[in-house]
């Protein structure tokens, strides 16, 4: 599933964690809750900043979570 990164505004809108709006620390207690799910596999974000993500071509505005079936 895709998921975009939180925001400090809170809007609905998506957002690059490039961009000024956009909320590490928000967005890494997301990945935390997410890992922490025995069904996660993996997640595809570009924020290398937050542990646990991958790096990978196109996901700058959004999580994509790899699940177990
Ligand atoms: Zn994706």
């Amino acid at each position: 599933m895709d998921v975009r990164p939180l925001r400090t505004d809170a809007k609905m809108l998506g957002v690059t964690f490039q961009n000024s709006s956009y909320s590490r620390e928000n967005t890494r207690v997301l990945v935390e809750s997410l890992l922490a799910h025995r069904n996660v596999r993996s997640i595809l974000f570009n924020d290398t900043q937050i542990k646990g993500v991958t790096h990978w071509a196109g996901h700058d505005n959004h999580l994509h979570v790899n699940m177990h079936q």
